[in-house]
């Protein structure tokens, strides 16, 4: 398959190109570059003969109408996005304009391409969504598929409405289209603003590790390798014009998860205190969603897709990826924002 990955240079993106280039894919990585992206990411296919990189904005038409037209895909997998929901509360603009118009602009220029390829039954858009469209839960219950939509911050309201285009492009224009909602993921090349890198990359500076309110939020973690295994599934599987979600199993509270990061830490790399030492609890983000669960019934039983790690194993190789590869996130460390607390304030 020549699959168009947007978002490519990010963090789940590139571990969705060097998976489907170790498949035997062919990866078109369309990228805007923006301050979250970094092309070391997928430094290990940059020379492979299937690979190509186009450096473009999925909300500028007459680029995409270009690149569909020059690379005639067979399939399209929708990761670019503004995904820092701290950033989505300071700045809320750029998450419409890329998560929902850029959405919108990628839906019409793939819808163009597959009408003038003939409506090719086999043709694909994969849309990446996130399981922070449902909102929060409480103690108990899960999210499924049928879970109704209600976000809460600025990013994951972008993100809902983005669900919304797919699926009525779905339902309008017959595109054939195959959506996935997942939980947060963590391992290799996760940007050094997002909360397991800042807890790794903080203790090893020995600074305080800020855990927002009492820290009690829960998440369920998947990781990263995981996520792009489901995906390509999802793609090549799924049914079309369903959405499944996509979890971790690993259910973790903050405090609880930094405290096992510190363990590893302690281990790997003893210090002459322990890493929780320097745990500070700071204050809570803003309409910040309690918990998330996801019911991973629909793609156990129609794909048979289950994780392949627990959250001990996929946190150990992490943390020990961020040991091996200083040089990639000190030269990130540097970007505007980066190791700032941002969006405190609503
Ligand atoms: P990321 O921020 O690491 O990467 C996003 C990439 O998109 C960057 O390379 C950036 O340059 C690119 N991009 C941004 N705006 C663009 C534009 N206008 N045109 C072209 N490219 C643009 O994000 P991520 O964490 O890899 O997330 C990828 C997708 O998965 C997103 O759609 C996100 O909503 C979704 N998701 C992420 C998580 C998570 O835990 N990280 C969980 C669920 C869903």
């Amino acid at each position: 398959m020549k699959i168009l990955v947007t978002g490519g240079a990010g963090f789940i993106g590139s571990a969705v190109v060097r998976l489907a280039i170790a498949r035997g894919h062919a990866v078109v990585n369309l990228d805007a570059l923006t301050y979250a992206a970094c092309l070391d990411n997928v430094a290990s296919v940059a020379d492979n003969q299937a690979y190509a990189f186009v450096q473009a904005d999925i909300r500028d038409r007459a680029a995409l109408d270009r690149i569909f037209a020059a690379h005639q895909p067979d399939a399209v997998m929708h990761l670019a996005a503004e995904s820092h929901v701290d950033r989505s509360i300071d700045g809320p603009g750029t998450f419409i304009e890329t998560n929902v118009n850029g959405t919108f602009h990628l839906l019409e220029a793939a819808r163009a391409y597959w009408v003038a390829q003939g409506r090719p039954a086999e043709f694909r858009f994969h849309h990446i969504s996130t399981d922070e469209v449902y909102g929060t839960l409480g103690e108990t219950g899960q999210f499924t598929e049928d879970t109704a939509y209600a976000p809460n911050s600025p990013y994951s309201a972008s993100k809902a409405a983005s669900d919304h285009l797919v699926r009525a492009w779905h339902e309008t224009y017959g595109l054939p289209v195959v959506l996935t909602n997942c939980s947060n993921n963590y391992g290799p090349f996760h940007f050094p603003e997002k909360l397991i890198p800042v807890v790794i990359l903080k203790a090893l500076a020995r600074q305080p590790i800020p855990v927002y309110g009492k820290g009690e939020n829960v998440r369920d973690w998947l990781y990263v390798e995981d996520h792009a295994d489901a995906l390509l599934k999802v793609l090549q599987e799924g049914q079309i014009g369903r959405s499944y979600n996509i979890g971790g199993e690993n259910e973790a509270r903050n405090i609880d998860l930094v405290r096992m990061i510190c363990a590893i830490l302690d281990e790997k790399r003893p210090a002459a205190a322990p890493y929780a030492d320097l745990i500070t609890f700071v204050t809570d983000r803003p309409g910040h969603d309690l918990r998330y669960a996801i019911d991973p019934a629909r793609i156990r039983s129609e794909l048979g897709w289950r994780p392949s790690v627990t959250l001990e194993q996929g946190l150990e190789k992490t943390v020990q990826w961020y040991l091996d590869n200083e040089p990639w996130w000190r030269a990130l460390q540097d970007r505007a924002g980066v190791g700032q607390r941002l969006g405190k304030t609503a």
